[in-house]
């Protein structure tokens, strides 16, 4: 029977709702939700490709225990598994105290699982060591809001963007990373060509192709920008002396520094043009309304806190908040980073906006509770609560929906600590994350389209997460794992009361709870309950009792949740980045993201068309720093400093400044020979929100010298198939120098396999390839071998479509045939090429750019369909370009408009 259900996006902050088909338990299909007021129905390739990712292959499905990591463990029953658990807990919090254990969990759950997450540790267990990826991600916005405006809520909406006059994006490329939010911009400049965009990013991203001004700061030299930027205000009267004297505290101290950054000496320290710095400070004050959009580029910092900070003072100093198209706007990470904010789901943070530190907070959560006392001692964040578990300060973690194997920052000393730690326990969706490998007890958890709840996105909004179809086979809700384990670990510690603290029958019950427990804050959402979601569809907070609706913009009566009610301006000064290139170290890495592909990729990984973009990890150099250490495009590259070293194939980039290269942050351990950029990335960590330094290192860059490739690619029938064949990829090229696997093309999915090595490859190995790659039965392969080149190639060809190829020695046919072979463009006549030593393709092989990249349409496909006589509706009816983000509108207009220039004209 055929089905849909309302629900919301997984992966980033924009929160978009979506409707999800669901067939026979089987999720079939999924759309934008037209009625959800974050997205009005729009949603990029990762939202429309989401029910791709339901797939049971790559599942964990049943409780499992191990008597040795990274070995298959024993299926068990959840009692077994439930009470095991239990037993090891309540051993260690009897023998070394409750702050002997911990949880880090994930801005991924939602609100109910992260709710009674942190009752679990702060009511039952007595420990503040709960902490969540999303420490990577927004706590320097959180506490940067905190310093200055007195409390973590963001004041703006989506709607700001269309009424805005200038548009600051400051660290974040909302083109990739939050790709609706990048629709509205493009939408509030079609309906105001006088609106400005001015992007402040180290490296020209996709955001920064659009903006009207680019500066290309220095990484880290945000606060010089910004303090520059103020500095110019100040001097040419542009602040708004009214709104400073009545709504805010401490410019007069901020002021006095911000003399010492006149334009010239703030550029030089940004390493941009005094006149570029100059026009953003006049453009920001001059454009009308003012909205700045901040992401991981400001977050992810030594000084992340205070680079939050000093994008705000710009705001406060010119009356820029609290009106319609104004106001610093914090784009979050996570679809429930802001879930977990609210319900205090971190170590250093209470219940409901509630400050740890303040006794009377935590005397009230208590009481709320129903337990003695919330501990006073901050738990530990992140990164020290990882260096806690190696040091045996900490001896057991549970970690729920989160991949910190890959995602913390020097990820090699975090393998480390969880090899150390006496009990590793996993509550995941999916089995193979690179956290899998050292749990000693996994825990099958439903995933997006089995869960039921609540999130809340960048704009305080709040939606509902609902189910499609039942969970996948003994998989477990987080929440209902995580009361079932209080509940028994409460009666090993003879805890009298943990039943009566974990009443809960359903997630509306828990939200319930949390609502009533913000009741008088500043985000008091005791008007909400799911019935009203239901009723009413989301609603941003605050959305008190007996409120018909929830507020759009925070602060327009120019009143601020601070002890006297006015925002604070905050001294800051410039500070370097936690590493700076130096002669042993001279290149500035810059990690990010990409538009197809979400944090680790345990669920976008799954979707072969996700490949499409990039099917494996590139550097991107600038073209003098790759001229100057011998590497040409597509060279493998050793990128290196202390904590590590990974091997990439290396692109040149003319977007990034000399001595700055990027790497993307998805690939790890499952799809590469290394643990991923996270291997090179810093620990340090900002003063005020623990966040660490992800964004940067400094690292050296060398050619890798390893003159044996191997291209390995075999057309799957179906994603199920490809999967299992991407697992074996794995280990059989596990032993490489450099290996990466992937997935590619669309209806019959390729995988692909690339190594390369110092040494030739033994006879062995490659029939061991072969043999798994459906290559091993010579009937119908074409063999090519030259042994004083130490080249050996085959391919395998059914019914003239090309199967499979192996590239052993000489592989530059690599670079052109995963698109042939998805696009079935080899005939059989012409097989025999893809075995020659060439680098280009057959003229049949016609080479295409992908104009539509949600739909995967092709400029060649348009242009068929123009000549067949199609217009942009018929285009749009036949191939579905330009239906799903509508971001390549413009360029298929311009693809029909030149068409129809060609054709003779009417006679
Ligand atoms: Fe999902 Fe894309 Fe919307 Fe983000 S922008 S919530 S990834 S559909």
């Amino acid at each position: 029977m055929k089905s849909e259900v309302k629900s919301t996006c997984c992966y980033c902050g924009v929160g978009c709702g979506v409707i999800v088909e669901a067939e026979s338990g089987r999720i079939t299909g999924v759309r934008g939700d037209p009625d959800h007021p974050a997205n009005r129905g729009r949603l990029c390739t990762k939202g429309a490709t989401l029910h791709l990712t339901a797939r049971p292959e790559c599942r964990l499905l049943q409780p499992e225990v191990r008597s040795r990591r990274a070995m298959p463990g024993t299926v068990v029953t959840w009692d077994e598994a439930l009470d095991t658990a239990a037993d090891r807990f309540a051993g260690i919090i009897r023998a070394h105290g409750p702050d002997a254990v911990a949880f880090y969990i994930s801005g991924q759950l939602l609100t109910e699982d992260y709710y009674v997450f942190n009752k679990l540790a702060k009511g039952l267990i007595g420990t503040n060591n709960v902490d969540t990826n999303s420490r990577l991600c927004m706590s320097s916005a959180v506490a940067g809001y905190k310093q200055t405006l007195g409390a973590d809520a963001p004041p703006c909406s989506y709607a700001d963007i269309a009424e805005a006059g200038i548009i600051f994006i400051a660290g974040a490329n909302p083109a990739v990373a939050h790709p609706i939010v990048f629709r509205y911009i493009e939408d509030a400049r079609a309906a105001n060509p006088e609106l400005k965009v001015i992007v402040a990013d180290p490296r020209r991203s996709e955001t920064a192709a659009i903006a009207d001004l680019h500066l290309a700061i220095r990484p880290g030299s945000d606060i010089a920008l910004f303090n520059g930027m103020l500095n110019v205000l100040i001097n040419e009267n542009l602040i708004d002396d009214q709104y400073i004297a009545s709504h805010t505290e401490g410019f007069a101290a901020l002021r006095d520094i911000v003399r010492n950054y006149p334009p010239a000496i703030a550029a030089d320290l940004c390493g941009i043009a005094t006149a570029d710095l100059l026009r953003a400070a006049r453009w920001f004050a001059g454009s009308g309304p003012a909205l700045s959009l901040y992401c991981q580029g400001l977050n992810q910092s030594v000084h992340g806190t205070r680079n939050n900070v000093a994008l705000i003072h710009l705001h406060l100093a010119t009356g820029q908040i609290g009106k319609p198209g104004a106001g610093p706007f914090s784009l979050t990470g996570q679809p429930n980073a802001m879930g977990g904010r609210e319900v205090g789901g971190m170590a250093n943070l209470l219940s409901a906006h509630r400050d740890l530190a303040s006794p009377a907070d935590r005397a009230e959560m208590a009481s709320f509770w129903g337990v003695p006392f919330v501990p006073v001692q901050p738990g530990k964040a992140a990164v020290d609560l990882f260096k806690a578990l190696k040091s045996g300060e900490i001896k057991a973690v549970w970690i729920a929906c989160t991949n910190p194997a890959q995602s913390m920052p020097d990820v090699g000393a975090v393998r480390e600590a969880l090899g150390a730690a006496d009990y590793v326990v996993l509550q995941e969706a999916f089995a193979d994350t690179d956290t899998a490998d050292y749990a000693d007890l996994l825990l099958p958890a439903t995933g997006w389209g089995e869960k039921e709840g609540t999130v809340t996105n960048s704009e305080r909004c709040i939606s509902r997460v609902r189910a499609a179809v039942p969970p996948s086979g003994a998989a477990r809700h987080d929440w209902d794992i995580a009361v079932d384990f209080a509940r028994r670990l409460g009666r090993k510690l003879n805890h009298a009361a943990a039943d009566r603290l974990f009443p809960y029958a359903a997630p509306a019950e828990i939200f319930a709870e949390h609502c009533a427990s913000t009741r008088g804050r500043d985000l008091d959402i005791t008007g909400l309950s799911h019935a009203v979601l239901e009723r009413d569809g989301p609603q941003q907070w605050p959305y008190p009792e007996g409120a018909t609706g929830g507020r759009v913009r925070l602060y327009e009566d120019g009143v601020f949740p601070t002890a006297g009610g006015r925002a604070r301006f905050v001294p800051v000064e410039h500070q370097p980045t936690a590493e700076v290139p130096d002669a042993e170290l001279p290149i500035s890495l810059i990690s990010g993201r990409m538009r197809d592909h979400w944090h680790g990729m345990s669920r976008t990984g799954t979707v072969p068309r996700l490949f499409n973009l990039e099917d494996e990890p590139l550097l991107a150099m600038h073209p003098c720093d790759m001229l100057h250490r011998g590497l040409a495009d597509g060279d493998i590259a050793s990128i290196r400093n202390g904590r590590g070293e990974i091997r990439v194939r290396v692109a040149e980039r003319t977007g990034l400044a000399k001595g700055r290269a990027w790497l993307p942050m998805h690939w790890g351990s499952q799809f590469m020979n290394s643990a991923g950029a996270n291997g090179l990335t810093s620990a340090a960590a900002d003063p005020y929100s623990f966040q660490p330094e992800l964004k940067h290192a400094t690292v050296q860059v060398e050619r890798l010298d390893l003159p044996y490739p191997l291209a390995v690619l075999r057309r799957c029938a179906d994603t199920g198939e490809a999967l299992a064949l991407l697992a074996d990829a794995r280990r059989l090229l596990g032993e490489f120098p450099y290996a990466t696997i992937g997935l590619y093309g669309r209806q019959s999915p390729l995988v692909v396999g690339r190594a390369a090595t110092a040494e030739p490859l033994s006879a062995e190995l490659i029939a061991a390839l072969d043999a798994r790659f459906g290559m091993a039965d010579e009937e119908g392969a074409i063999v090519y071998a030259d042994a004083s080149r130490r080249v050996s190639k085959k391919a395998v060809a059914r019914g003239g479509r090309l199967m499979a190829i192996r590239l052993a020695g000489e592989a530059l046919a690599q670079v052109w045939l995963k698109q042939a072979m998805a696009e079935d463009e080899l005939d059989a006549g012409l097989i025999r090429f893809a075995l020659a030593p060439s680098a280009r393709p057959p003229v049949s092989v016609t080479p295409r750019n992908i104009v539509c990249k949600c739909a995967d349409v092709s400029d060649v496909q348009i242009a068929d369909a123009l000549a067949r006589g199609d217009d942009l509706g018929g285009l749009q009816e036949r191939l579905k370009c330009g239906t799903f983000c509508g971001s390549c509108v413009p360029d298929i207009r311009r693809l029909v408009a030149a068409h129809t220039d060609k054709q003779p004209a009417a006679a």
